[in-house]
């Protein structure tokens, strides 16, 4: 299998040529045609960093923003501001022959007066739920479009973080497409996962 046969836009396959991917890894194999069908499905994926998860929901992020609407339509989530920092700096590299931009979303990175005319926000739980409070001020829900959760089990293990994401996402509208990661599935996280992405495709490595 290669990148060519999944119908990227050309500027993305030069943001992976410039990163140095050959092929797709096993994940983004896999995930790719599942997060790139039309009309959108949700994915549960079960992957252990190391894999190429980033980049896979990377490219879906990429792939439904449009650049033109300067406003948040994909939010990524993650357990820290360190990973939050890591996912943005691949969206940024794979992304830059786009017009796509990212704010990273952590205390102190945003103003209550300031509206966010990014396109995709990666942050952690409490920060967007800051954001949302404050109505339609910092950005509009509505539009966004792509809802991922990286590294689920994480979160769900750090005390609010799980209920801050349920927050969340009773903010964005209902046609939202939920990705979530995970590298383990124990039955909290499953459970979890279940009411994170409905009828979601699920990936087992
Ligand atoms: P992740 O699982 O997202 O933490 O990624 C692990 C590592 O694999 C990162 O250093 C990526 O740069 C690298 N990587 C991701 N996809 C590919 C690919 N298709 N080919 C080669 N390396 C990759």
């Amino acid at each position: 299998k290669t990148f060519e046969a999944l119908n990227l836009h050309e500027d993305l396959m030069k943001g992976i040529y410039s990163v140095g991917f050959k092929k797709p890894s096993k994940i983004q194999e896999k995930a790719l045609p599942l997060l790139l069908s039309n009309p959108p499905q949700n994915l549960i994926g079960q992957s252990q960093s190391g894999t190429g998860k980033t980049a896979a929901f990377t490219l879906n992020m990429l792939s439904r923003v449009d650049p033109g609407l300067l406003t948040p339509q994909a939010i990524c989530l993650a357990p820290s501001r360190e990973l939050a920092r890591q996912i943005q700096e691949v969206v940024d590299k794979i992304g830059q022959f786009t017009q796509i931009t990212t704010h990273l979303a952590v205390p102190k990175s945003w103003a209550r007066g300031k509206r966010i005319d990014k396109h995709i926000l990666i942050g952690t739980p409490g920060t967007l739920v800051d954001m949302l409070s404050m109505g339609k001020r910092i950005f509009d829900p509505a539009q966004i479009r792509v809802f991922v959760l990286d590294e689920a089990d994480e979160m769900i293990a750090l005390q609010g973080l799980g209920d801050q994401t349920v927050r969340i996402k009773k903010m964005l509208p209902a046609g939202v497409q939920n990705v979530l990661f995970s590298a383990t599935f124990t039955e909290e996280v499953q459970h979890f996962a279940q009411s994170f992405a409905p009828e979601a495709n699920q990936l087992f490595l």
